[in-house]
């Protein structure tokens, strides 16, 4: 007998890379000799843990009564009306723990760390996001937490790092190369070299060398399997198309993988910040070529050199050069479709959602909606789009309301 959570959830892995950890010729092992061991170890905890029903259940349980799953399907119907053509349905993954999906991942690690007697969990950040989520489920399981995230973005993201540190983490600035996300990753990876032994990495989305794109997209699945679920109850029958935006691509693959055996258009949303043609923005699938970023082959953003490019998105979440290389293989299969949003389309998406079903959504989740809209104008009342929600906006606040004219925070008074 199946249990509850076993039939919702199913715990058999489908589409799997192959034994090198590769979609097709993406993903793989580029790291240092060092590294070798530690992920084999990484590897083989990961597969006995996903197939013992004790850690199954102990992860859905954390799901269920820390982080808030389910979540809800929402039919946006004053949206879709305004929009006048498909239904737009919400996965409202911004009603969880922290306010993003990025909860899903790293109660799965973190749960996967405390199974391997780690004492001690790192993680790179770059909006702070994913090291808030890191240093919630540390402070939770008792472990000790050092997150990587660079100087530049410490500054950008001031509210993230106050959160983490209050949270018992400690933020360790990373002066290199730029001071970002792609500086913050390489530090990270060197600390583990040296640690690996008692240190657990905690990797924010589907990348990194395998096991992680694997791993990371296996803890996200939830949403897909939610989603998919709750549309045949709530519509009588699957979507026609999935949307969701696109950063290393983690909501993506947690969305689109329980679909991708059905008949469902998948669609991805990259930042396409001030434009495509701009060379301010971070669309790495659209735009870029494979290369190795991260310990693993996919697309990225490099210049002539080869020189990993600077990115840019109003979104910081979508601020990351590369994209998961499981994304990489589903592009070039021919099995995604793919869109982008500049800054001016998502901020007026944003402002869409916000006033017509009192939802403000995360500046990377608006890309999505974004997308969304603009699709669902030219599709029947009858046909059903399904979006990702997969942040809440108040971390974007400030932002936003700079952007609009509004005055930052110091300015209400
Ligand atoms: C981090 C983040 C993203 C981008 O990351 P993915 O791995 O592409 O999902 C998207 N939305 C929100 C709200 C985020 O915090």
């Amino acid at each position: 007998m199946p249990t509850d959570s076993e039939s919702i959830y199913g715990f058999v892995t489908s589409h799997k890379p192959d034994a090198g950890g590769h979609f097709g010729r993406f993903g793989g092992r580029y790291v240092a000799e060092t590294l070798m061991g530690p992920l084999q170890e990484l590897e083989d905890a990961f597969n006995e843990a996903w197939s013992d029903e004790a850690f199954q259940a102990e992860r859905i349980r954390l799901l269920q009564q820390y982080a808030g799953r389910a979540t809800p399907l929402y039919h946006a119907e004053h949206l879709s009306e305004e929009v006048g053509g498909a239904q737009i349905l919400l996965k409202r993954e911004d009603l969880t723990h922290t306010g993003a999906h990025k909860i899903n991942n790293t109660i799965g690690q973190g749960l996967l760390a405390h199974r391997m007697g780690k004492k001690r969990v790192i993680a790179e950040t770059g909006a702070g996001q994913h090291g808030v989520a890191t240093a919630t489920v540390a402070a939770m399981f008792g472990m000790q937490c050092d997150v990587y995230m660079g100087r530049e973005d410490m500054q950008r993201q001031a509210p993230n790092v106050f959160r983490m540190r209050l949270l018992g983490a400690n933020v360790i600035p990373v002066d290199s190369g730029t001071a970002t996300l792609k500086d913050a990753l390489n530090d990270a990876l060197r600390d583990w070299v040296a640690s690996c032994q008692d240190t657990f990495y905690i990797i924010g989305t589907v990348a990194g060398p395998h096991p992680y794109p694997l791993m990371v997209r296996e803890f996200h699945v939830v949403i897909g399997q939610e989603a998919r679920r709750q549309c045949l109850k709530q519509m009588g029958k699957l979507p026609d198309v999935a949307i969701a935006c696109v950063g290393g691509g983690s909501n993506a693959m947690g969305l689109f993988h329980p679909l991708r055996d059905d008949p469902v258009r998948l669609v991805a949303v990259e930042a396409a910040g001030h434009g495509l043609n701009s060379g301010e923005h971070a669309a790495s699938l659209g735009t870029g070529k494979p290369g190795i970023l991260h310990g693993n082959l996919t697309y990225l953003l490099e210049d002539s050199d080869g020189q990993i490019e600077g990115t840019h998105s109003i979104s910081a979440g979508l601020d990351y050069p590369g994209v998961g290389p499981e994304l990489a293989y589903m592009h070039e299969q021919g099995r995604l479709e793919l869109m982008s949003a500049t800054d001016e389309e998502a901020l007026a998406a944003f402002q869409q959602l916000s006033l017509c079903e009192g939802i403000l959504p995360a500046l990377e989740s608006s890309h999505a909606v974004a997308a969304a809209i603009r699709m669902a104008a030219d599709m029947r009342p009858d046909e059903i789009l399904l979006v990702n929600l997969s942040g809440r906006g108040d971390k974007d606040l400030n932002t936003v309301c700079e952007k609009l004219g509004m005055g930052g925070m110091e300015s209400l008074t």
